[in-house]
Order: structure tokens, then C-alpha cells, then sequence
């Protein structure tokens, strides 16, 4: 079996950090699946289609993004993302870009349309994989499921972080409401909602400093 770490939980938790940090460690790949659900948002947005609450009601639209996230062409090649050929790396981090995710990422159309990409990422050596269900359902017989998980606090202040880098200037405030907003529609939707794993580790990292929580893993992983 090829062997899969799977690091799921809230967003802004740091699950991208450590999933790379881990996956430079062991030579394995990774596997950004939030981005899979941007890059489809962007699509979308592209195509014209509404991905607002009331569009997303619509049955045909939801076929459509079904049937847009089971060829999706997308790749990841030396750490930038692809859409067909343009370089959206950047363009899928905007915080519209992350919103309009979250709201498409609750259609079961879409969750099973990404399901077959999301597996062909499995290949040896391993893969670490980051999401909300890598454990749950993307990667069930995953070895290692870790929960990560931080104060809505301390993701704000990520999140500004990231923000900032970029040149987006958000207040922490709205952040925290956008976080909170989000983190509750991933916990309440029908499909595939953000859960612990029954069988997945929760780690805290609130108060850790990446080493820490890349060193807690590794622990896990070596037991
Ligand atoms: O992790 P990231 O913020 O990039 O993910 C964007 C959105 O995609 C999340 O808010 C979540 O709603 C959705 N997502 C998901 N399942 C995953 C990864 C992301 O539903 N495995």
C-alpha cells in the first residue's frame, strides 16, 4: 500500500505548512486539496457562472460544476498552480476566491467530481494530503490522520499574514467573522462535513511553532 498521511482540519490551521514541511521530509508528494476547490471557484468564475448561495440552489449549476470538477485541468508543477495554461497560483489565494470555494465545496456533485483526481495523487513514495475530509473519505485506509486544529484567534492572525504577503489589507476582524463562517459551513454541510476522522490524532498548534508540530507528526509516523 502506498503510504498516505492525511492532515485535515479548519482553515488557516497551518495544514498547508505542515503538509509541505512533512512531505520535504520524507520525499513525498502532497496534495493541496483546498486548492482543487479554488481553482474550481476560479473556473466557475471564469465561465461566467454565479457561485453565490442562490445560484448554487439551481440544479443545473450544480450539475455543471459537477461535470467542470471532473475535468478539471489543473496541475501543479515546481510549486505554482495551473489552469489550463495560466499561472493561478496567486489568483486562488484572494479571500473571494477562498469564500466562493468554501460555498461550492457543499455540493455533493462537486465533492465526487474532485474525488478520482484527488486519489491519482497517491503514488509512491507517499503522499501527505491536506484537507477538511482526507481522512473521512478521500483516503479512509490512510496509516496517520492528524486533526489540526488552532484558536480562531491565532487563524485570523495567519490569515492576515498570508493576506498581507500579498499585498490584500483585510481587518482581523472580518477575517475572524469570514473564519468563523466558514469553519461553520464546513462543519454543518450534508457531504463530507469537517470532522475528526474516529481514527485521526488531534494536535493543537496554537502554541507550537511549526518545527514542533512537524516533529509531533514524525514521532506519530515513526511509531
Ligand atoms: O483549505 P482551503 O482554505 O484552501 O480550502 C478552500 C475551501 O475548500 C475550504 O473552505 C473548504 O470549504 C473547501 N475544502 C473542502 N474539502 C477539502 C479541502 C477544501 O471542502 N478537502
Amino acid at each position: 500500500d502506498i503510504p498516505v498521511i492525511c492532515i485535515d482540519g479548519p482553515t488557516a490551521s497551518g495544514k498547508g505548512t505542515l503538509a509541505a514541511a512533512l512531505a520535504e521530509r520524507l520525499g513525498y508528494h502532497v496534495l493541496d486539496s483546498g486548492a482543487l476547490y479554488r481553482v474550481l471557484a476560479l473556473a466557475a468564475q471564469r465561465a461566467g457562472l454565479a457561485t453565490d448561495e442562490a445560484a448554487l440552489l439551481d440544479p443545473e449549476v450544480a450539475q455543471r460544476l459537477g461535470a467542470m470538477a471532473a475535468a478539471l485541468p489543473v496541475r501543479f508543477d515546481g510549486g505554482h498552480l495551473w489552469l489550463d495554461d495560466g499561472d493561478v497560483t496567486q489568483a486562488v489565494r484572494a479571500e473571494a476566491v477562498g469564500m466562493a470555494a468554501s460555498r461550492i465545496s457543499a455540493l455533493p456533485a462537486v465533492r465526487t467530481g474532485l474525488l478520482a483526481l484527488q486519489r491519482r495523487f497517491r503514488r509512491l513514495p507517499g503522499l501527505v494530503a491536506d484537507g477538511r475530509d482526507m481522512g473521512t473519505v478521500v483516503f479512509p485506509d490512510a496509516p496517520l490522520k492528524v486533526f489540526l486544529t488552532a484558536s480562531a484567534a491565532t487563524r485570523a492572525r495567519r490569515r492576515h499574514e498570508q493576506l498581507r504577503a500579498r499585498g490584500e489589507n483585510a481587518m482581523i476582524d472580518s477575517l475572524l467573522a469570514d473564519i468563523e463562517a466558514r469553519d461553520a459551513r464546513d462543519r454543518s454541510r450534508a457531504v463530507a462535513p469537517l470532522a475528526m476522522a474516529e481514527d485521526a490524532l488531534p494536535l493543537d498548534n496554537s502554541d507550537q511553532s511549526i518545527e514542533e508540530s512537524v516533529q509531533t507528526v514524525l514521532g506519530w509516523w515513526q511509531q
